[in-house]
């Protein structure tokens, strides 16, 4: 009796551990796969963020998009800002010489100490948005304090060049895209100050008339250098003997300005 049960037990032992010996293999038969790489909760995280990339990436380029118009927007936004799209007029000769966000610009506002005003461009040129919202930026918090500070007068308009031109550095035939290429770049020849026929003036950059407006265009020249990536202009080389080349080309360090 004692002996039969010991036997059962020992039996029911061996049962329960053959059973759990079946259960263990069937467990890892089927865990196995799961537990042992640790890939079943791998998978999963691996196949989330698998697709998350593509996502990443699609949402990575509307933006790149919206923000461009959103500088269009911004810009026309403002009021005193004479801004449009460039028409397809402004189509690229090439994909190299293509503008992001092509804007003619006509004027651009500026606070004058009478109040909201004016800085005309003339003839309006057709450059990137992003190159109209930095002239933009240095008109109204540099150029217009300058010129109050250096002849009592307000500045009225700038006489440009060089708006969108396929074309490489100084006309050459060979060698860089100029940044003129892509709309990223504008060329001043003279500043008007005041109304011209009211006894205003205009200052050329080629040739200044005496002191006041020599150094008038050293202090341009040098507020320009704060605002744009690169600042040529008489003095550079001949190519720039006439007027002041401002661009807004992106170098590797944010930093490292060319300024001539
Ligand atoms: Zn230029």
């Amino acid at each position: 009796m004692w002996q039969r049960s010991l036997l059962r037990r020992s039996f029911r032992a061996a049962a329960v551990a053959t059973s759990f010996a079946g259960v263990g293999q069937a467990w890892s038969r089927e865990v196995q796969p799961v537990t042992i790489p640790l890939p079943p909760p791998r998978p999963a995280s691996l196949s989330a963020p698998a697709p998350l990339p593509p996502a990443a990436s699609v949402a990575a380029e509307p933006p790149a998009k919206s923000e461009g118009s959103a500088c269009v927007r911004n810009l026309t936004a403002v009021a005193g800002n004479q801004i449009r799209a460039a028409g397809p007029a402004a189509k690229p000769d090439s994909e190299e010489c293509r503008v992001v966000d092509p804007v003619v610009v006509e004027a651009l506002a500026v606070r004058m100490s009478s109040g909201p005003g004016q800085v005309r461009l003339v003839p309006p040129p057709t450059v990137s948005c992003e190159l109209a919202q930095a002239v933009s930026r240095w008109l109204d918090t540099s150029l217009q304090p300058l010129t109050r500070g250096a002849f009592g007068g307000e500045l009225t308009a700038l006489r440009v060049g060089g708006g969108h031109e396929c074309r490489r550095r100084n006309r050459q035939m060979q060698g860089q895209l100029s940044e003129h290429a892509t709309g990223r770049a504008l060329d001043i020849f003279a500043f008007e100050i005041g109304n011209e026929k009211l006894g205003g003036k205009a200052v050329s950059v080629e040739r200044p008339s005496g002191l006041e407006q020599t150094r008038f265009l050293d202090a341009v020249r040098q507020s320009a250098c704060g605002a744009f990536m690169t600042v040529l202009g008489p003095g550079s080389d001949a190519a720039h003997a006439n007027h002041l080349h401002v661009d807004i080309q992106q170098r590797r360090a944010a930093s490292s300005r060319f300024c001539q």
